[in-house]
């Protein structure tokens, strides 16, 4: 039985160390009544609270990674219905699937892809997370073989032994150990050789099971049989069946803190057609997915799941930032133009994409201000002359110019005699109110 705010507090150290982010021992025990963090966040927590809390404190959704090392994305761990209620956790994992019959060449190519398939997007590194190897030649060996090459060729991705066969499921999950792959799946009838395999390789293991209560049962299975890491696939195919099992899944786990369906969930959407897929994806990804395996990847499929994946996993309360720094754009030298704008992320890749446009070589001063944009931070009182004197004073960038000159956004034409008092020997020159305008403002000067 779930466990009271009070009653956990009762078995916590009592030091408000704050170690756990909590300001107070209190205030970490409310938190983990609600399901919304996991006990090991408390470093000190006795052996014998951890074993009095014991499923009581588990988070409702299991907390676990895919992969191993630089590729191991985190899973599960969620703990609302919608976005809104207070943000997502982990970003889901963006899988391909490739069959062991494509051939060295054909897995060493796709492998590379998988590898090249980074990009920076308003700061944020974004790739497709996993490679899903399918059991198709029926030639163990060969699949093995197959496994270790894609490990080889794309070191940083996460992996998936699609497999069903025990036999070679086994000899590939030996080979490939050190990755952690998961292993995919355990149905009713392999459970006991498949959970064998991945307790002893310390591998997660998908459960897979045509609707929700045969899933359930063989979930209670599995982590009777002593696999822990458990990965749930209702057998949902359809876009419908997906939205539908996959919110049953959650809300089960969340409302109800019903234990065999309180596990990350994956979804095969795999499709002919590349824009069915990709909209099929997208569905999974909106709901509740935590790994998405796809049969293709392309650059365009990419960026539209990538996009969406980062922003339904941004938190809504807080906007998205960049350092504050100040930024070299296009090799300036002693006499660029310096420009100041404020750190909201897409401020921040606006301005400095307009001046690349217009090939001047300049410098961008990006201010600490919350992530707000310009007029907002300016109206908030985080962008004044007195915080821009200060910030331009202690960046230390007075002594990389020859020209103490400071572009401000036009928006803010108000602050530049305020900004001329108190940058003393500065010129305030005002640039345009809008970006779109910046190329034409700098080469002008
Ligand atoms: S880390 Fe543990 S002891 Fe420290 S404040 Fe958090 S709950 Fe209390």
């Amino acid at each position: 039985m779930a466990l009271t705010g009070v009653q956990i507090f009762k078995l916590l150290p009592k030091t408000n160390c704050k170690k756990c982010g909590f300001p107070t021992c209190l205030a970490f025990a409310m938190k983990l009544a609600q399901g919304g963090i996991d006990l090991s966040a408390c470093p000190d927590v006795s052996e014998e609270a951890k074993k009095t809390l014991g499923e009581a404190s588990a988070p409702p959704i299991r907390t676990f990674a895919l992969g191993a090392g630089d590729s191991a994305v985190k899973m599960g761990g969620e703990t609302v219905l919608f976005r809104h209620d207070k943000k997502f956790i982990n970003p889901c994992a963006l899988a391909v699937n490739l069959k062991d019959s494509l051939g060295d060449d054909g897995l060493a190519k796709m492998a590379a892809d998988v590898a090249g398939s980074e990009i920076d997007r308003v700061g944020q590194k974004l790739r497709v997370d996993a490679i899903s190897i399918e059991y198709a030649s029926g030639d163990s060996a060969k699949y093995a073989a197959a496994v270790k090459l894609v490990a080889d060729k794309a070191p940083h991705a996460a992996l998936i032994l699609n497999c069903r066969d025990a036999a070679a499921a086994g000899a590939a999950a030996k080979a490939v150990s050190e990755r952690k792959p998961l292993m995919y799946c355990a149905t009713d009838e392999t459970a006991e050789t498949m959970a064998a395999i991945a307790k002893e390789n310390g591998l997660p293991l998908a459960a897979c099971a045509d609707g929700l209560e045969a899933l359930s049962a063989l979930t209670e299975k599995i982590k009777g049989l002593g696999v822990e890491d458990i990965v749930l696939d209702s057998g949902a195919k359809t876009a419908r069946e997906i939205i539908e099992n996959n919110t049953q899944i959650r809300r089960a786990a969340l409302r109800k803190s019903f234990k065999p369906l309180g596990y990350p969930i994956i979804n095969f959407v795999l499709r002919d057609d590349p824009v069915l897929e990709a909209s099929v994806a997208a569905v999974a990804i909106a709901k509740y997915a935590s790994i998405v395996v796809v049969s293709s990847i392309e650059k365009w499929k990419n960026l539209v799941l990538f996009t969406l994946r980062q922003n339904l996993y941004t938190d809504p309360q807080v906007p998205m930032q960049v350092e504050q720094k100040v930024y070299d754009i296009n090799e300036p030298t002693a006499d660029s133009p310096l420009m100041i704008t404020t750190n909201f992320s897409l401020t921040y890749f606006i301005v400095s994409g307009e001046i690349e446009n217009s090939k001047v070589p300049s410098r961008l001063a990006v201010m600490d201000c919350e992530g707000l944009s310009v007029l907002t931070a300016w109206a908030a009182g985080k962008f004044t002359a007195a915080k821009i004197a200060a910030f331009i004073k202690e960046s230390g960038i007075e002594a990389q110019v020859s020209n103490k000159e400071l572009i401000i956004p036009g928006q803010v034409a108000i602050l530049s005699g305020a900004l001329e008092d108190k940058l003393e020997g500065w010129k305030i020159t005002v640039g345009p109110r809008e970006a779109n305008a910046i190329p034409t403002f700098l080469k002008g000067r």
